[in-house]
């Protein structure tokens, strides 16, 4: 991996318009994910738990054929997310890539080979969704099916799981809240907000869509908001210095317009004219919870700003969502930060900061956001059942 940084990371400029920067970061991702997993069959611990008569051990089982269901938007971190613990745990994956972004988990099926993996260990199977997979759901062989994605196919994965009582996980939308106290560092907050929400074209979905401004700093925070959003340098993904590419496809342009033409824009930043499924950064400024720009996740470089009066408030309306994905506080008290932190039903929350994932820490989403964690210590654990075994000593 490490000696294919550049040339995954161009596959990934060219196939899904993501930043040279971004991209490198991704194919660093996967090379990080495997070096921390590469110690995790050392650290498969069980437990040895006292009992009367005899001895008690737990062990971790591998559980067999792990299928691995891969969004376009995160191509290969999310692919390798799955693949590293779950092979570490002693199971075979099968990687279904999207449809609009096979060519790095083709690349990295090739380089494992050539780094030794064997044959038939990781095999990657692009393909339609409804079919190849439909298959991971459907095959009995397959134990577990991790997926990615949005929360509609989601939820017919789940479905489809039960009927074998299939292990599953989750990883679908998002709505995440970035809630700005009057007290925070307001230069830092407004310097933050727009990599927090238009990082891969908020082609993420742990975007923070939502600003919520305490209100006696809302004019100040905007004030501050404005020229960062219009200093984001967004030009073709290929010049080094892009921050911010064009949208996948024509489809997602489409959905995402169709949200920004259903509201009133305040300001937006700049895009290139032309080819290219290009949308600028864009700000809305809502006092409706009802709005769609407010409910829906757009997946694309939007976000919708509203004041608020007081934490109770903040709280109320950073959990008025069936989402609970991630989130950002800003504020100087980190008592309330840790305070905030807690009521936000969230998976991964970060105080002054608009970071969510390291792979060493766990990542995943409260309701509808998904089901599971994946990254972290115990990844691995997950990709395992539990055996409990019992020797007598009569
Ligand atoms: P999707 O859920 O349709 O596709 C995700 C993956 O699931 C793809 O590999 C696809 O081929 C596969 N798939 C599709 N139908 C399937 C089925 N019936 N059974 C098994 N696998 C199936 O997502 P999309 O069309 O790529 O994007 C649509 C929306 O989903 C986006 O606009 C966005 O809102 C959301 N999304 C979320 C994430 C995320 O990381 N949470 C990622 C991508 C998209």
């Amino acid at each position: 991996m490490d000696a294919h940084i550049d040339e995954l990371a161009g596959l990934e400029v060219r196939n899904a318009g993501h930043t040279w920067s971004n991209a490198r970061w991704e194919a660093g991702n996967v090379r990080d994910v495997l070096n921390y997993y590469s110690a995790a069959p050392e650290r498969l611990f069980g437990r040895q738990i006292p009992v009367a008569g005899g001895i008690d051990l737990t062990i971790h089982e591998p559980l067999g054929v792990v299928g691995i269901i891969v969004p376009w938007n995160f191509p290969m971190p999310i692919a390798g997310w799955g693949f590293g613990p779950a092979l570490a745990a002693g199971n075979t994956v099968g990687l279904k890539p999207a449809e609009l972004t096979p060519l790095t988990a083709i690349r990295l099926g090739e380089l494992a080979l050539e780094a030794g993996v064997p044959e038939g260990v990781l095999t990657v199977i692009p393909g339609k969704g409804t079919v190849v997979g439909q298959r991971f759901v459907t095959h009995p062989l397959v134990r577990k099916v991790c997926f990615t994605g949005s929360t509609e196919v989601g939820k017919q994965v789940m479905a489809g799981c039960a009927e074998q009582v299939k292990r599953v996980t989750l990883e679908l939308g998002g709505k995440s809240a970035n809630v700005v106290f009057a007290d925070a560092d307001l230069d830092q907050a407004a310097a933050a907000a727009p990599y927090a929400v238009f990082d891969n074209a908020g082609q993420d979905c742990c975007a923070r869509s939502r600003i919520l401004v305490e209100r006696s700093a809302y004019d100040q925070f905007l004030s501050l908001l404005e020229p960062a959003v219009k200093d984001l340098r967004v030009v073709d993904p290929a010049d080094e210095s892009s921050e911010m590419g064009p949208l996948i496809s024509a489809r997602q342009k489409q959905s995402v317009t169709d949200l920004v033409d259903a509201t009133t824009v305040a300001f937006t930043g700049s895009a290139p004219e032309g080819d290219g499924f290009w949308v600028p950064p864009t700000v809305v400024l809502t006092d409706s919870p009802q709005e769609r720009i407010w409910r829906e996740e757009v997946f694309g470089p939007v976000v919708a700003v509203m004041a608020f009066d007081d934490e109770a408030e903040a709280v109320t309306l950073a959990n008025d969502t069936e989402y609970g994905l991630s989130g950002s506080i800003y504020t100087r008290d980190l008592g309330r930060g840790l305070r905030v932190s807690r009521r936000i039903a969230a998976g991964n929350l970060s105080v002054n900061s608009h970071a969510s994932v390291r792979y060493w820490t766990p990542f995943g989403g409260y309701k509808q956001s998904g089901l599971g964690r994946e990254l972290g210590p115990d990844a691995p654990n997950a990709f395992t059942e539990e055996k409990n075994i019992f020797i007598s000593d009569e």
